[in-house]
């Protein structure tokens, strides 16, 4: 059988079988069979979670052939996808329809299924996580039965399984809440740290999207406020867009990060071309300015912590790297959302900001995230499902509220386990 990997290639496994059924009652069928043959089940998306969530150990199934649009209903802002579609596709295919998501992350490769489900955010106190979006959904449960999850059937199951970790079954159809296109005006500038750091509450405040990078080595942090604008679309052109977004962001940076990986003593000189950038101001669709692509590969840790806690645990961290002398040639990335009612939601009940280290693919990154996220544990983070992490139930239940109510949901819905893979046995404990 062929190998499977992530896209980091930190995740790999040889699955006994891949199955890419065409409708839900396929979907059902595949479960049921495996399910009588004691086989596990695990449902790939496009592979973009950097911890084994998503690994398939016997049968994987394959949602590429589900990935289309079924309804639009204009009039009250809502959209029915199969489950397999791929945001990119879902945002061209709204953007005919002037509708939009209210928020996405910062790529959009992800199936929708495989982003809610590890309760994908992007950035913006006044808008949510992708899951919060959840109107309804429908599910292939681990007897093969379908049922219909909304606030008004199957209300307990839609209420845990809008971030499911894939633990409760297939999730075959969402309906999403969306709105009116809008356009974004974005300035993307360096600023010094200090500065972010002491102005944070009122930049996000005063920005409708604000996130920043601080770039480990310097004094400098590289913003992006992103304000919601009637303006019309004013990009610098193809050629600049492709300077900005491919050749210095992607190409350039790719080259600093290798030779970063191979004279790591170079890193903090490296570190200082970063902020060179200056300033760029540009009008766009919102989701052409929230999402870019990502051709430099990396492996990822986040965890969301409240949002009060942000100055004090950033400035924590910022002084372990330079007390620990690590190199680290990634920005550091810092995000804020609202907060929802999701109860494995990595902002569920608190208003939430994100950091996110990375490192370079091929380097080596366990000490730096393990010490990094000693500091986030103790502002009670909470790792993101799809980003690696150390954490084992016994500490990962007492971070979410409605943990145990989680875990008797899936225990109805799933009692041999079809759905469980190693991630799902360390993370809920079984
Ligand atoms: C370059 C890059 C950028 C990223 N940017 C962001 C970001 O800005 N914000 C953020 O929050 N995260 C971000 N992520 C993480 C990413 O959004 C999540 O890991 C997401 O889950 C990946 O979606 P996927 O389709 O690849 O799902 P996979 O990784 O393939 O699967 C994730 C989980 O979803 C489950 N699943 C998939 N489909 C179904 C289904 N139909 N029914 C039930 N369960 C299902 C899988 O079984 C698995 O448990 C990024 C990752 C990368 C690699």
């Amino acid at each position: 059988m062929p190998v499977w990997r992530n896209w980091a290639g930190n995740q790999q496994s040889r699955p006994s079988v891949i199955e890419r059924p065409n409708s839900e009652s396929q979907v059902a069928e595949v479960v049921m069979r495996a399910a009588s043959n004691k086989q596990r089940v695990k449902v790939v998306g496009s592979g973009h979670s950097f911890t084994g969530i998503a690994v398939p150990d016997e049968v994987m199934i394959d949602l590429s052939n589900m990935n289309q649009v079924i309804e639009v209903d204009e009039e009250h802002g809502l959209v029915s996808v199969q489950a397999g579609i791929v945001l990119s596709d879902l945002n061209a295919f709204l953007e005919t329809r002037c509708l939009s998501m209210p928020n996405l992350g910062d790529v959009t490769y992800q199936t929708i299924a495989g982003a809610v489900s590890t309760s994908t955010h992007g950035t913006g106190l006044c808008r949510t996580g992708l899951a919060a979006q959840i109107e309804s959904f429908r599910l292939v449960t681990a007897s093969g039965e379908i049922i219909v999850c909304s606030r008004q059937q199957h209300e307990d199951v839609f209420h845990h399984g809008r971030v499911s970790l894939g633990a409760l079954g297939v999730i075959t159809e969402l309906t999403l809440r969306v709105i009116p296109a809008f356009n974004l005006r974005a300035v993307e500038q360096p600023m010094r740290i200090d500065h972010v750091l002491d102005n944070y509450s009122r930049l996000i405040e005063e920005h409708d999207f604000f996130e920043f990078y601080w770039v480990p080595h310097t004094n400098w942090a590289l913003t992006k406020a992103n304000n919601l604008s009637s303006d019309p679309v004013d990009s610098p052109g193809r050629f600049r867009t492709w300077f900005n977004k491919m050749f210095l962001e992607n190409y350039a940076f790719g080259v600093l990060c290798r030779i970063g990986r191979l004279f790591p003593q170079l890193i903090p000189r490296l570190a200082t071309v970063l902020p060179s950038t200056g300033r760029v101001e540009y009008v766009n669709i919102s989701h052409r300015i929230f999402s870019s692509k990502r051709l430099v590969k990396f492996y990822e840790m986040e965890y969301s912590i409240a949002l009060e806690s942000l100055v004090p645990a950033l400035r924590e961290v910022m002084k372990m790297v330079d007390d620990r002398g690590y190199r680290i040639s990634f920005p550091v990335e810092v995000r804020c959302t609202g907060s929802d009612d999701i109860p494995l939601s990595t902002s569920t009940g608190r208003r939430s900001a994100y950091i996110a280290v990375h490192m370079f693919k091929g380097s080596s990154y366990t000490e730096y995230f393990s010490d990094v996220e000693a500091i986030l544990r103790k502002f009670e983070g909470r790792p993101h499902w799809g980003k690696i992490h150390n954490l084992h139930a016994s500490e990962i239940s007492i971070l979410y509220p409605e943990f145990q109510r989680f875990i008797e949901v899936r225990n109805q819905l799933d009692p041999e386990g079809v759905f469980t893979n190693d991630y799902l046995r360390r993370v809920l404990g079984r």
